[in-house]
């Protein structure tokens, strides 16, 4: 049996490491990775995030080598959560909260910081010839962005705050532009509140906006500073969308909650055919949040760019 490169996870440190060659069960792929991106779940996962020991690595972008006929010699992107199909939540058409569900990199399952994964066939979608296969990397996180609009219907007459110009910001950000709505991004960073100053979004430095203004508010920093702003800027019976993984625990001001009526709502995978539809479109930009590429046999140095202040998308190219 052959070894792949791979990155390896455990106990908080990282190395690359060979590891025998994945072999999919009946049902799912053999996928040849070409490249992945660095999210911040992963570096939260290094932090111990979650118990995972293993390959992380969740936003890729790779070629089926066997496993589909239909897809077989294509390139694919793939839905994160590998289902049972028959528990209680997938019966109800909630598969991304399949009780017994693994997730690529994340839960239970090997990720895409390797030369090969597996995942279930079912996961997989075609990525259009016109999506480069570096914009195809942030098919994962674009879903995740769009994942607001199928919980909350968000349209012209709508004042919406996006807390965070980092690489979900940005792209939860843009996601919403294209809605209509009346828009604005608060965050620390003035190179990427330029990004998106470029793109004629309203963004502004460290939380200057209006208070008690904001039908929506979306939550993309992770940190209880973000939270405050959010809830801070939002209308009595406004909604505040939590998009980011927190590493810890939030302390949060209940009664203002409750004062104000504010709905909360967790926000997490989304759909990824709309997602792949905006690459295709250009109706998002994605390349330019590419901060930094990195070979496999470097990922370690990945992560820690990754880490930096003001660093956006590192991707891991592990083939061409
Ligand atoms: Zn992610
Ligand atoms: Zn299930």
């Amino acid at each position: 049996m052959g070894t792949v490169r791979a990155l390896w996870l455990e106990r908080g440190r990282l190395d690359v490491r060979d590891i025998p060659i994945p072999d999919p069960p009946p049902g799912e792929a053999l996928i040849r990775v070409l490249g992945a991106g660095i999210c911040n779940t992963d570096i939260e996962l290094t932090r111990g995030y979650y118990p995972f020991a293993g390959i992380p690595g969740h936003e890729f972008v790779g070629v089926v080598e066997r496993g589909s006929e239909r897809l077989n010699g294509r390139r694919v992107v793939g839905e994160i959560n590998a289902v049972c199909g028959s528990c209680a939540a997938c019966a109800a058409g909630r598969r991304s909260h399949c009780e017994r569900r693994t997730v690529l990199g994340i839960v239970g399952r090997h990720g895409a910081f390797a030369e090969y994964l597996a995942l279930p066939v079912d996961n997989l979608h075609p990525v259009p010839d016109s999506v480069s296969t570096d914009a195809a990397a942030f098919t994962e996180p674009l879903a995740a962005a769009l994942e607001i609009q199928q919980q909350l219907a968000v349209g012209p007459r709508d004042r919406v705050l996006v807390v965070g110009d980092g690489k979900l910001g940005q792209l939860v950000a843009q996601t919403l532009a294209l809605t209509g709505c009346r828009l604005v991004v608060t965050g620390r960073h003035d190179a990427k509140l330029r990004l998106l100053a470029a793109r004629g979004i309203d963004a502004r430095r460290d939380g200057a906006v209006e208070q008690g203004a904001f039908d929506i508010a979306v939550e993309c920093t992770g940190n209880p500073d973000g939270f405050g702003i959010a809830q801070r800027a939002l209308r009595a019976r406004g909604t505040l969308v939590l998009k980011s993984t927190y590493a810890g625990a939030l302390t949060l001001d209940a009664s203002a909650i409750v004062v104000n009526e504010l709905t909360l709502i967790g926000s997490r995978c989304g759909p990824f055919a709309p997602a792949l539809a905006l690459l295709a479109d250009g109706r998002v930009s994605v390349e330019a949040l590419i901060h930094a590429r990195y070979p496999l046999e470097r990922a370690v140095a990945a992560f820690e760019h990754a880490q930096q202040p003001g660093i956006l998308k590192v991707l891991i190219e592990v083939a061409e």
